[in-house]
C-alpha cells in the first residue's frame, strides 16, 4: 500500500500499541474495500495524550480506536461523546466529524454482534452470569441491558467493584440486575439457571491458562451458551467445562473482530468485511 497525499488516514491511540492486531485487520478490509484509507498505530504516552489528540486533530486524522490505557481519560478531552459510552464510562472509537472528535463504545456492541452471529443467541430476555466487573465487563454489561437482557447477575472477586457496575446499570435499565459473591452458593444457583455465562476476568489467559473462574461443581447446563472474552489461547479451561457439560462456547476473537468492524463502518460507512478481518486477525496472532 502506498500512502499518498489524498490517502484518508484513521489508526489506534494506545501506550503500548505494538501487540496491536487493528493494523492488520483493518488495512486487510481497506485493501478488499478498494479504498485508499490506512490504518496506523499512534503509540502516545499518558502524559502527553492531550498533545496527541491535538495533533492526530491538526492532521485531520478522520478517526481512531482507542486502547489500554486512555479509554477514559480520553472522554474530557472529545467534543462529543454518545449515550453509551458515556454510561460504560470508556470510549474506543473516535471519528473526527468535520473537526469535531466525536467518540464511541463498539466493545459492547461487538460482543453482542459475537453473540448473535458466532454464538448463535440473541441475549434479549435471556439470564445472563457475568463473571468480572472490569472494564470489559462495562462494556459487556451496560450492552447486554440496552439488548434487553432479562437478568445480569454480576460476580467479581473485589465485590465492591460488583456491586458498583451492579448498582450503576440497574439504574439506567429495565433489566433484573444483581451482584454476587465468587464461590457463593447463589452464583452456583445462578449459572445453574443461566442461559448465557460471560467470562471477563482474565482468568484463563496467560498466566493463568490452567486456571478457570468457575468451579467445575457449579451447575453449567448443557442448554447454556458460555462465552469467554480471551481469544489466546483459543480454548480456555471454562470453554473446555463448558463442551465437556454438552454446552456450546466461544472465545473473544469475534468480538475483537466485530468491534474493529464496527469502528470500521463508523468512520467509511461501508459495511465492514468480517471474514477478511478475521482471517487477518488470525493471521496476526498465529491463530489457526
Ligand atoms: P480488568 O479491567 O482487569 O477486569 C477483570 C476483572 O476481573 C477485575 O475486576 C478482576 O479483579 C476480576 N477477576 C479476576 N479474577 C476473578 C475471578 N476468579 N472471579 C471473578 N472476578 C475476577 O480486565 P479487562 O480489561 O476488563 O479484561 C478482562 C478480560 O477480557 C481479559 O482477558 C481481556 O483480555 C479480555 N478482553 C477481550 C476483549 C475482546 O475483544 N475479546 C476486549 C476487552 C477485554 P481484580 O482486579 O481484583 O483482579
Amino acid at each position: 500500500m502506498i500512502v499518498s497525499g489524498s490517502t484518508k488516514i484513521v489508526g489506534i491511540v494506545g501506550y503500548p500499541v505494538a501487540h496491536s492486531v487493528s493494523p492488520q485487520m483493518h488495512n486487510a478490509a481497506f485493501e478488499h474495500l478498494g479504498l485508499d484509507w490506512e490504518y496506523i498505530p499512534f503509540e502516545i504516552h499518558p502524559e502527553d495524550l492531550k498533545k496527541g489528540i491535538d495533533g492526530l486533530r491538526a492532521e485531520g486524522v478522520l478517526g481512531f480506536n482507542v486502547t489500554i490505557p486512555h479509554k477514559e481519560a480520553i472522554i474530557p478531552l472529545l467534543d462529543e461523546v454518545t449515550k453509551l459510552p458515556r454510561l460504560i464510562g470508556a470510549v474506543n472509537t473516535v471519528k473526527n466529524e468535520n473537526g469535531k472528535l466525536v467518540g464511541y463504545n463498539t466493545d459492547g456492541a461487538g460482543f453482542v454482534d459475537s453473540l448473535k452471529f458466532d454464538a448463535g443467541v440473541d441475549p434479549k430476555e435471556k439470564n445472563v452470569v457475568l463473571l468480572g466487573a472490569g472494564g470489559a465487563a462495562k462494556a459487556v454489561a451496560v450492552m447486554l441491558a440496552e439488548t434487553g437482557a432479562a437478568s445480569i447477575s454480576i460476580t467479581d472477586i473485589d465485590e465492591k467493584k460488583a456491586d458498583d457496575l451492579s448498582a450503576h446499570v440497574g439504574s439506567h435499565f429495565n433489566s433484573k440486575i444483581c451482584s454476587l459473591k465468587t464461590g457463593s452458593a447463589d452464583l452456583a444457583a445462578a449459572i445453574s439457571n443461566a442461559d448465557i455465562v460471560v467470562n471477563a476476568t482474565p482468568i484463563g489467559m496467560h498466566p493463568k491458562e490452567n486456571e478457570c473462574p468457575i468451579a467445575e461443581s457449579s451447575g453449567l447446563r448443557a442448554e447454556s451458551i458460555v462465552f469467554d472474552l480471551i481469544y489466546n489461547p483459543p480454548e480456555t479451561k471454562l470453554m473446555k467445562l463448558a463442551k465437556e457439560k454438552g454446552a456450546k462456547a466461544v472465545n473473544g476473537l469475534g468480538m475483537l473482530v466485530r468491534q474493529g468492524a464496527i469502528s470500521l463502518s463508523i468512520w467509511t460507512d461501508h459495511d465492514a468485511p468480517v471474514d477478511v478481518m478475521l482471517k487477518a486477525a488470525k493471521e496476526a496472532l498465529g491463530i489457526k
